[in-house]
């Protein structure tokens, strides 16, 4: 794992999470991205719509976008 801030294996069920991010992320951002991950394990690798929607269900106030293009990235780069 390299750029992302997190995956999951639908296959084993193994949950990777970045170091850096884990390290610099507050709380409620860690807390989206696992749940973020876990839904995965239900909705399958696509972000559908019943996806997001659940997402936006229990993170009103976290953008997934904001999140993916901006702060977690460049906690990123720190690597
Ligand atoms: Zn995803």
């Amino acid at each position: 794992m390299k750029k992302k801030v997190a995956s999951i294996s639908l296959i084993n069920k193994n949950l990777s999470i970045n170091k850096n991010f884990l390290e610099n992320a507050t709380s409620e951002e860690i807390k989206y991205v696992i749940f973020h991950e876990l839904l995965h394990l239900k909705y399958g690798i696509f972000h559908t719509p019943k996806f997001k929607s659940e997402l936006k269900k229990h993170f009103p106030e976290i953008d997934l976008n904001k999140i993916q293009e901006g702060r977690i990235k460049a906690l990123i780069k720190k690597t």
